[in-house]
């Protein structure tokens, strides 16, 4: 999604330039990462600040235009994570021994299984930006 650039920089310093579902830092990765509407534009999604979420390429691509998932553990319906009103550390926990992000509530796991969180690639990142100190 093409967002102007002085809006991109309003999402990315709120952001402060990380991944606001994986919370990969941006200047670690080898892409940059994208604006991501949280509720999307087909679902008429404003492009404004308080739909909008900096999102690394990983989490962007799993989450498409998809607002809720089911939850592994209970196997209801859920809303997947919303950066605008949920705080990250209490639906999720870096693990730092294995690099896997552990959801802790069902809006948690969920999101976490929905965008793929804990595949190999992104994991082993993770792994060795912990080894690094970064994370
Ligand atoms: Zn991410």
């Amino acid at each position: 999604m093409r967002v102007n650039d002085p809006l991109r920089a309003d999402v990315a310093n709120r952001a402060n330039e990380r991944c606001e579902y994986c919370q990969y830092p941006e200047e670690h990765s080898p892409s940059s990462f994208q604006v991501e509407h949280i509720v999307p534009s087909s679902a008429d999604g404003p492009t404004e600040l308080s739909n909008l979420a900096l999102a690394c390429s990983h989490c962007n691509l799993h989450k498409g235009k998809r607002q809720e998932g089911i939850d592994p553990q209970t196997g209801t319906d859920v809303r997947l994570f919303n950066p605008r009103s949920n705080d990250w550390t209490v639906h999720f926990r870096l693990n730092q021994e294995t690099g896997e992000i552990e959801g802790q509530t069902s809006i948690g796991r969920t999101t976490v299984e929905v965008l793929l969180m804990n595949a190999e690639q992104p994991t082993r990142a993770r792994r060795n930006l912990i080894r690094f100190g970064v994370l």
